[in-house]
This record gives C-alpha cells, sequence and structure tokens, in this order.
C-alpha cells in the first residue's frame, strides 16, 4: 500500500558497526527504511562509509528479528504478550531475591547501548542490590582501561581519529583498522601521502600491514618484548626525548633498565622478528615525530593485555609523544558504544565515573540520585558474605558470569548461586570455557536473552524450560547519544519506529523496575511517558554526577545542536584534529568541563604539554613498567580487572581438529579428550605441541604464549609472517579502493564544490 514516490524524511543516525562513529543519513518514506548515504558533511566520515555501514538498514528489515516476547516451555517456545513476559520475569525476581539475595540475579549488559541505556540499566542493578553487571568491554578493551588509566591518568583514547592524519609515524599494533576500522584508515592513509612512515606488528599479514613501511610479523604474545626490543634501539642511540622524560614522566630509569635485557639478539629469539625490522622501525619512530600509537582488540586480548597496555603507552613516553597533535595512543574500540559504557560504570567494579563501588561512590551517586544513602544500601542484603559488605564489594566480571553459577556457593562473596541471569545485548559465544558457560545455562533457573535477535544464549543450552526472549529494537528504533572511541557524543535520531512488537531498551528497564517496585527511585528525576524514562533527563542526571572525567558540560541540547548540525564545514573543520563544529569540539570529547551553560569546548588532545605540569599540562608515570619473569610476564597489579579476562584456551574440538588435519598428530588420550570436547583446558599440551609443529600458534591461548618464552628452542625460528592467506589478494589490491570504503562521487564532488 506504499504510495508511489512518498515523500522523503532524512534522519541523521550513527553507524552501529564500530567505534569511529560514522555518520549516516536515513532516507524514510512512510515510516520505512528506504536508503541511506554516508553524510559528507560529518567531520568523521566526510561522505566515506564501509560495507558495514552501508548494511545499516537491513537491521531494520531483517527476517532473523524477534517478533514478540516469547518463554521456552516443553521444549517448545511460545509466545507471549509482553505484560506477561514482565510480570512472570518479574515475579522470579522477586523470588529469587526473597530466597537467595539480590547477587543471585545477574545484570549482562551491552556495549550496544546508548549512554542513556547503559546508564539506567547500571542504575537498575544499583537499585536491585547487586554489583553483578557488566557488558562486553570485560572481554574487549578493559584491560586498555586498566593499563592506561594506571600510566596516565583517563582509561582512554588520547586524541581522535582525525587527529591521525597529523601523525608523522604511526605505529600499529594488534590492530587491522583496514577491515575493522576502515573509515580510520582513511585517516592513515592521508597521513602516509603527507609523508607519515608506517609501522605494522601483527602475526598475520594483514590488509592494513600491505601499507606499512616496516613489518613486524611477531609470535603471538611477544608484545612486550618487542615493544621492549624498539627501546632497546631508542635508549642505546640516544634517540628518547630526554627533555620530555626529565620534565613530565616519573620511573623510566626502570624502563631503561629493563630495555637493556632486549637486546636485539634476545628479541630476534623471542619475537621472531628480524633484528633488522626493530631497528627500522625504532629508527622511523625516533626520526618521525610526533607519532601515534594505534592498537585494538590483537593488543588486549591476552591474559598480559595489562602488560601490552601499559608497554605501548611507555614508549610514547620514550619518544616524548604524548600531549601533542599526531601524538599519543589511538585505541580503536570495537562495537560503537564501548567507551560510553563503560564511562556509565556499566562495570562489576564500578559506578559511572570510575569511581568504583567504595562508600564514597555510593554516597556521591545517592546523592546526584536525591536518594537517602541508607535507602541506597538497604537494597543491598544486609549480610556480608566471606566478612565483606555485598555493596562495596566488587561483582562477578562478565567473563565469570557462569562460575557464578557453577561455584560452591561457599566459595562465592554473595549469599547464594547467581540464579536468573540477563543476557541483555550480549550474548555468551565470545566467552572462553564454553563447555562451562554451557553447563551454566543448563543450570540457571531463568535466562532472560534482550535482544533483537534470538542470540546463543537462547539457544546453545539443553533445557526444555525457563528461557525468555524479550524483542529490543535496534539503535535505529531509538534515540539516545553514543561515545566513539575518541570520547566524543554524538545523538542518534531516531529512523524508525521500532519494528514488530520490540521495544526501547529503556522502556523494557523501567517496566521491569516498575514490576519489582523500584520504578519510583529509578527515574526519581528522569520524566516517564507512557514507561518510557526520558533520554534527555537520563543524560542530565548523569552529566551532573560524572565530575570526575568532565561529563559536567554535556546537555542533551549541545550535544544534538552538534549532531543535527553537521554542515559548518569547511577545510578547517576537515583539517582539526577532533572535528570542528563551530568552534567547539565536535561531539564535546570529554572532559568537557563546568556547566553547558559555561559552553567548554570539549578536549580533543589529553594531557596537552604546552603547559606547565603545575598548569595542568600532562605528567606521567611510567611505574607500572612490565617485565618478563620464567613462564610469564608480570605486570606490577596484574591483578587488576584486565588480567580476569581471557586466560582461557584454545577451544578446539575434534571436529576443528580433524578439519585442521592435525588429528592424526595427536595422541589416543588427547583423542580421546578431543572427543568429550573437553576442550583445551586439560588439552592444552597436546594443541599447543602440534599447532607449534604447524608453524601455527593457537589464536588466544596464554599458555602457549608462556610456552614461547620457556621453551624456545622447540619453536621453529619464523622470518616470514605465521599466516598468509591474502598475501596475493592484498598486494594485488594495496589501494583505497580496497579499503572498502564507498565514497558517493556526487555528493563527494558537492563537498569539494562547496569547499
Ligand atoms: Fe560504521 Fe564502517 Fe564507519 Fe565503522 S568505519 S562506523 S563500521 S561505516
Amino acid at each position: 500500500d506504499i504510495p508511489h514516490a512518498a515523500p522523503t524524511e532524512v534522519k541523521r543516525t550513527i553507524c552501529s558497526h564500530c567505534a569511529v562513529g560514522c555518520g549516516i543519513y536515513a532516507e524514510v518514506q512512510n515510516g520505512v527504511w528506504t536508503g541511506q548515504e554516508p553524510a559528507f558533511d560529518h567531520p568523521f566520515n566526510q561522505g566515506g562509509h564501509c560495507a558495514k555501514g552501508a548494511s545499516l538498514r537491513y537491521h531494520t528489515h531483517s527476517h532473523k528479528r524477534v517478533k514478540y516476547p516469547m518463554k521456552l516451555e516443553g521444549g517448545k517456545w511460545k509466545r507471549l504478550s509482553w505484560d506477561d513476559a514482565i510480570n512472570e520475569i518479574g515475579d522470579k525476581m522477586l523470588d529469587i531475591k526473597q530466597t537467595s539475595g539480590p547477587d543471585s540475579v545477574y545484570f549482562m549488559g551491552s556495549a550496544k547501548f546508548s549512554n542513556e541505556g547503559a546508564y539506567l540499566y547500571r542504575k537498575l542493578a544499583a537499585m536491585w542490590g547487586t554489583n553483578n553487571v557488566d557488558h562486553s568491554a570485560r572481554i574487549c578493551h578493559s584491560t586498555t582501561v586498566a593499563g592506561v588509566a594506571n600510566t596516565w591518568g583517563y582509561g582512554a583514547q588520547t586524541n581522535s581519529f582525525n587527529d591521525i592524519r597529523n601523525a608523522k609515524n604511526i605505529f600499529i599494533i594488534g590492530a587491522n583498522p583496514a577491515e575493522a576500522h576502515p573509515v580510520a584508515m582513511q585517516h592513515i592513509l592521508t597521513a602516509k601521502e603527507r609523508g607519515a612512515t608506517i609501522t605494522v606488528a601483527d602475526p598475520r599479514f594483514s590488509r592494513t600491514m600491505a601499507h606499512a613501511d616496516v613489518h613486524l610479523p611477531l609470535r603471538p604474545g611477544t608484545d612486550i618484548p618487542l615493544v621492549y626490543g624498539l627501546m632497546w634501539h631508542i635508549f642505546e642511540n640516544g634517540w628518547e626525548d630526554k627533555d620530555f622524560i626529565r620534565t613530565r614522566a616519573w620511573g623510566m630509569d626502570k624502563i631503561r633498565e629493563e630495555a637493556k635485557r632486549w637486546t636485539p639478539e634476545e628479541v630476534e629469539n623471542v619475537t621472531g622478528v628480524s633484528r633488522e625490522a626493530v631497528y627500522a622501525a625504532a629508527k622511523h619512530m625516533a626520526h618521525h615525530r610526533p607519532g601515534t600509537v594505534i592498537w585494538c582488540m590483537g593488543g588486549t586480548q591476552h591474559h598480559v593485555g595489562n602488560g601490552n597496555t601499559r608497554i605501548y603507552s611507555i614508549l610514547q613516553l620514550v619518544l616524548g609523544n604524548m600531549g601533542v597533535q599526531g601524538g599519543g595512543t589511538n585505541i580503536f574500540r570495537g562495537h560503537d558504544n564501548v567507551q560510553g559504557a563503560t564511562d556509565m560504570g556499566l562495570l562489576f567494579d564500578n559506578l559511572p565515573g570510575y569511581y568504583g563501588v567504595t562508600t564514597g561512590a555510593w554516597e556521591h551517586w545517592a546523592r546526584v540520585w536525591d536518594l537517602p544513602f541508607d535507602q541506597v544500601k538497604g537494597r543491598f542484603d544486609a549480610t556480608p558474605y566471606l566478612g565483606r559488605d555485598p555493596m562495596t564489594t566488587p561483582g562477578i566480571p562478565c567473563s565469570r558470569w557462569h562460575d557464578g553459577v557453577l561455584e560452591d556457593k561457599e566459595k562465592l562473596a554473595q549469599k547464594d548461586n547467581v540464579r536468573l541471569a540477563f543476557f541483555w545485548g550480549q550474548s555468551v559465544n565470545t566467552e572462553t570455557r564454553q563447555m562451562e558457560v554451557r553447563d551454566a545455562l543448563d543450570k540457571l533457573e531463568t535466562i532472560v536473552v534482550v535482544d533483537p535477535y534470538p542470540t546463543m544464549a537462547a539457544v546453545m543450552h539443553r533445557r526444555q524450560e525457563g528461557v525468555y526472549i524479550l524483542p529490543a529494537a535496534t539503535q535505529f528504533e531509538c534515540e539516545g547519544s553514543v561515545n566513539n572511541s575518541g570520547r566524543s557524543a554524538q545523538w542518534r535520531q531516531q529512523v524508525v519506529e521500532p519494528v514488530f512488537e520490540s521495544k526501547n531498551d529503556l522502556e523494557i528497564m523501567y517496566r521491569l523496575a516498575a514490576k519489582v517496585g523500584i520504578a519510583d527511585t529509578l527515574t526519581k528525576h528522569i520524566k516517564v511517558e507512557g514507561n518510557m524514562p526520558s533520554p534527555d533527563d537520563i543524560m542530565r542526571e548523569y552529566a551532573k554526577g560524572m565530575r570526575s572525567i568532565g561529563y559536567t558540560g554535556w546537555s542533551p541540547e549541545r550535544i544534538k545542536a552538534h549532531t543535527m548540525n553537521w554542515g559548518d564545514f569547511s577545510p578547517e573543520t576537515l583539517e582539526a584534529p577532533g572535528g570542528v563544529n563551530k568552534g567547539e569540539t565536535y561531539g564535546l570529547p570529554w572532559p568537557c568541563w563546568g556547566t553547558p551553560e559555561q559552553k567548554h569546548p570539549g578536549t580533543q588532545i589529553l594531557y596537552r604539554t604546552d603547559r606547565n605540569v603545575n598548569q595542568g599540562g600532562g605528567n606521567f608515570r611510567a611505574r607500572f613498567g612490565v617485565e618478563f619473569e620464567g613462564e610469564s610476564i608480570l605486570a606490577e597489579d596484574s591483578a587488576s580487572v584486565g588480567a580476569e579476562i581471557q586466560d582461557g584456551y584454545p577451544q578446539f574440538d575434534d571436529v576443528m581438529l580433524k578439519q585442521l588435519g592435525w588429528w592424526d598428530e595427536l595422541s589416543a588420550e588427547e583423542k580421546a579428550l578431543a572427543e568429550n570436547r573437553t576442550w583445551a583446558t586439560d588439552l592444552g599440551g597436546g594443541i599447543v605441541r602440534v599447532a607449534l609443529a604447524h608453524n601455527m600458534i593457537p589464536y588466544g591461548n596464554a599458555k602457549a604464549r608462556c610456552r614461547v618464552w620457556t621453551f624456545p628452542d622447540e619453536i621453529p625460528m619464523h622470518r616470514e609472517p605465521l599466516y598468509t592467506p591474502r598475501r596475493d589478494l592484498i598486494a594485488k589490491y594495496p589501494t583505497h579502493d580496497d579499503m572498502q570504503v564507498h565514497r558517493l562521487p556526487t555528493l563527494y564532488k558537492t563537498l569539494q564544490d562547496k569547499v
């Protein structure tokens, strides 16, 4: 019934597929998302987007969407009304709270939430009375947050995507932006066109590496010795920034001492990278300044992820690359709102603004919420477990939620095991120890999946009942703000109404809160219309409370004014480090101090060094040096959150091993283990042995990496990348076209004409 040539409405939205945050024009006709174009006047993507971004509108058309609430009953999925679903889930929550305490409900959240969704979800868990809340950053960049925050203060990217254009040298380690963040790659290539040198460290030969001047094909897990190897040359040749170190960096003597151990021979032995390549990379870094370091999950998803991110940061201190345009650490996040969800305290050990869960933190937020502290405390169980106060004891991290279900409850810092778990925008298939995950899903009393799609959490168990799926609207059926990697906020306009019976996350949270009797405190100063809390009011509330990282200058009006007005572009805008909008840094990257009325312009570059330390200029601690010792790489404070993640083993089973052609090389005992899917916790040795014989190191295997250290003689020396399947293809297309970025010729021409 759609009339021919219905008028087109254009909405401004933000791509949800990575944390570059590209602007998209969405064309809507009669309420249907009919077309889209990359925003030619958007400061970050400037008329381009990648293949992932080009697929956005299919979220609202997909036949795979969950259409209505459902529950599993007698092995069959049964349709439910929203009222019934909320009532049944709420009754189960109340029953569990009564008998086991609030910690027996786990709130798994997501970096796909808007800032407002993430904040309200954290607050929902707080009002319920638990710190058992977390999200996908735990298995992506939490090691970065711990590593960089402990080196220089904020757990965030220091510069911006646009600013990469100003770099004279770019060191990319554990990242493949040509495929994962293609629009960011455009900024990298612009820097290269302007003369920047590029070094890429990656065990694989990637599309990004095809553009590098120097390749460092390191063995997985040897980042720390590789970077010490770079420093060895830098110190040996006197290339370090002595003035910067003298005035701003503390603890560098210890780093210098440690670097002495990493001679070219030793580094070559351990990392497999030739000494010539390491020297060439160090020389580029020393002679092309300022330089930036870019990393992504190839650096963080390690048992020593904290240590990796610290050593990358310390390298920047050695080179004096901090606090300047073209320098810093540009840390590419995965999901679109990893930065925002983390800022919002969607973490088992934090409240919004990284305040922790100390009594002082709770007092602060109780004041912001305008609630008596005792009332908030009263929501937590009054019983201290293992001598710990449930309110100030961190909850269970996302990577360990299954321990909370399977563990002997005497070991848990809570009264009982987890009995009901929400998987809200986050599933389970990225976790290690999939066998335990499945056992835990089986053992839970109730699983509640809230998602636009039926995820693995809803289906990978062996149960007949006790599973609910609630259809959540996608980002494009709601409005709200989202932070890109560069700390900039953008407001997403709602493109279409929620499809089928799906609902906005905020509404689902509110309805659950109303059912379990905590809605009044959840939304005390947040306007609610028709069960929908106002995202504008939510932003006002969290901005007021997040003084710690400078959110106080934000307001929905200011953020919307930026996003709704991309069209202020000029050569200055396009060249500005963070993109500029009417004299302010686009998206008001935090810290944005003061009040909204005071109009702080946002902070493009953290820790500026054009000011003295006593005037607020950057000063840094290299005190978290990282060392290699024995079988493992030690990082001071390695017990912090980052080390919690990814300490698993490769999840190889018999099927995969047969596909790889490795089956015959396993012993009978190892085969039996593999057939029983005992995964690699017990199988590790055999897998590592066979994998090494095939010149491969199992991806994500901490023990394997440690064995690299312990048994270097067992490992064949590689002078070639370990994995080269696409080399020919990449060599054939080493151009911009290869980056999967689609430019709109007409719009781009218009843009050029206008400029
Ligand atoms: Fe989306 Fe691609 Fe831009 Fe990332 S680079 S935000 S996936 S269009």
